[in-house]
């Protein structure tokens, strides 16, 4: 049956092809596909592992067995057996063959694959009990994938999506942004997940990776089932699944058109970015690792304006990376960018940003939003902070760094934040390591620092204006909630008070000013943002060029124009049809 699901659009063109049903917490399995003559080999190691994984169960009962006399309780023997007889099951054997031989799935993808059909299946059992067999075979899923885990293919590798048809798109209740990170070079050709807003972190690696993706499709996970065909339109956010032959048609149109015009805009490239009127403008990228700086430079970056830093941090169990490993990633960030500035974010985890699961769940009580996030987290955690600064400091004796702090609101936090870089510094000079000269910037994303900007301005080289969380603490909407997304409005005049002001200020104290938030790489915030005086656009590698034709074709004095009527309007969004 053919029906469509509406979502949030986050990643914008079309994306054909099967539903790969993740769970939220098997986002960690590795997904790649074999080839034909690793088909037998990967067979094998499913086979293996599920042998190793009897032995287990065989000798965890034998123990049971010596025990019983004394205090065993009997239904974990019971449990055991349920265990080998879920382990031995023809249909998840069969499924997992039909996974690996038909679609070339590898071992643990094919084993995770099957266990989302038969999970369905269960749910949907009239019997309790039955119904909650579903938790027993989950732990001997959970079992066997620890054991292949452990022995990886002989080749493992990311090949293509082999043809069209074989195109695969991801479908989860929920990913976390780190999650999300791991399917950056994946398989998959599009995205879709119940849960997020526009801005939510996740979407924003969506986002990067440069593929359709909707997010806040609410029952989206349980109303599509693993292989469906599905259509995601990332520009209007809706989902098609089984569409009929006629709207398959006119979808795989409009991909072959927007592939057209994407060929298209790569002409722009090495076309230098004024206006008409020759306002100069800068267009940076934002990114989350540092061999994502490739991308930036193919699509003409002239720096790199956000690094998520917290990309190194999250997603580790809470082993966060040492002196060393951060120093060689933002040199490599720095060398990739050969010679152009670019700009690290100190690390800012919390919110919807967590370290890892566990920390996620220990704040779910709480507003994490508000919590002990970003710069606040690293002031509670010096050590912590001031090793990130040493990697830092000594990466930029290889190129330009501009450091950069997010979630700053105070004056009192600002000299306590200046006093770790300066103790990092006195720090690698008394191991006679070399450091580099930076610039200090600060995120202009709580409302109180737009508000308090002077003092701001007194203590910076540069600020950039986080829009995504600037928009989200001066309207009260949680940007990661999807219930709220309608609500999360760019265009509201007191957003719009806010970046105005600040880049009008810095503009007359002399100071660079940015956006590097979402709004940065719109295509529909552009003009007003040019109108407003902003020359610096920090956006994802894969905006950039679109941006770059509407800079191209605007001309900032008549825009400036646009700008103060937009601000003075109590509905924005009409002057900007
Ligand atoms: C922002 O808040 O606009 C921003 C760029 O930072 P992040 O999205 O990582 O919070
Ligand atoms: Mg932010």
């Amino acid at each position: 049956m053919t029906f469509t699901i509406r979502g949030i659009a986050v990643s914008s063109g079309i994306a054909i092809g099967r539903a790969v049903m993740v769970a939220s917490g098997r986002a960690d399995v590795a997904h790649y596909f074999v080839d034909e003559s690793q088909v037998s080999a990967e067979l094998a190691r499913v086979k293996d592992a599920k042998n190793t994984v009897v032995d287990e169960l065989i000798r965890l009962q034998h123990t049971l067995v010596m025990r019983e006399a004394k205090d065993a309780p009997t239904e974990i023997a019971a449990m055991m057996d349920v265990h080998m007889m879920l382990l031995q099951d023809q249909t998840l054997q069969d499924g997992v063959m039909h996974w690996i031989t038909e679609r070339h799935y590898n071992a643990e993808w094919a084993l995770a694959t099957q266990f989302e059909v038969l999970a369905r299946q269960f749910d949907e059992m009239e019997d309790e009990y039955l119904r909650e067999r579903k938790g027993d075979l989950e732990q001997v899923v959970e079992r066997v994938l620890k054991v292949l885990q452990g022995k990886p293919s002989v080749l493992p590798h990311v090949a293509e999506s082999q043809g069209e048809d074989a195109a695969l798109v991801l479908v989860a209740h929920d990913l976390s942004p780190a999650d999300m990170l791991q399917f950056k070079d994946s398989v998959f050709a599009g995205f879709v997940t119940d849960v997020g807003g526009k801005t939510s972190h996740t979407a924003i690696v969506a986002r990067s990776m440069d593929i359709p993706a909707v997010v806040g499709a609410r029952t989206a996970s349980q109303m599509i089932s693993q292989d469906d065909l599905i259509i995601i339109d990332g520009d209007a956010g809706e989902i098609v699944v089984n569409p009929t032959a006629e709207t398959l048609a006119l979808y795989r149109d409009r991909q072959q058109i927007a592939i057209l015009e994407r060929e298209h805009l790569k002409l722009l490239k090495h076309t230098i970015t004024v206006t008409k009127d020759g306002q100069a403008v800068e267009l940076l990228a934002n990114i989350e690792r540092p061999e994502d700086t490739a991308a930036a430079i193919e699509a003409g970056a002239v720096g790199v304006g956000l690094f998520r830093s917290e990309f190194l941090f999250m997603g580790r169990d809470g082993k966060l990376p040492d002196e060393e490993e951060q120093y060689a990633a933002y040199t490599m960030a720095v060398k990739g960018m050969q010679g152009l500035p670019v700009t690290i974010r100190t690390v800012d985890v919390g919110a919807d940003k967590p370290l890892d699961a566990q920390t996620s769940r220990d704040q779910s009580h709480l507003n994490p939003a508000l919590g002990l996030r970003a710069i606040r987290w690293c002031l509670a955690e010096p050590d912590m902070f001031r090793t990130q600064l040493r990697a830092i400091l000594r990466a930029a004796t290889h190129g330009q760094i501009h450091l950069l702090i997010p979630m700053l609101m105070s004056a009192g936090e600002i000299q306590l934040a200046l006093k770790q870089i300066e103790l990092a510094r006195d720090e690698l000079d008394q191991r006679g390591v070399a450091h580099g000269a930076v610039k200090l910037g600060a995120m202009i994303e709580i409302p109180a620092a737009a508000i308090a900007l002077p003092l701001f301005i007194k203590y910076f080289d540069f600020l950039s204006l986080g829009t995504n969380d600037l928009i989200q603490y001066t309207l009260a909407i949680d940007r990661a909630d999807e219930s709220v997304a309608h609500l999360y409005d760019p265009l509201h005049p007191a957003v719009l008070h806010l970046i105005a002001s600040t880049i009008r200020q810095c503009q007359e104290a002399g100071i660079g000013v940015s956006v590097c938030g979402e709004m940065a790489g719109d295509v529909s915030m552009t003009r007003l943002l040019l109108g407003m005086g902003l020359r610096c656009f920090s956006m994802h590698p894969s905006q950039i060029l679109s941006v770059k034709r509407e800079v191209l074709a605007s001309n900032a004095a008549q825009l400036a124009k646009l700008a103060k009527k937009v601000l003075r309007s109590d509905d924005p969004a009409s002057l900007l049809k």
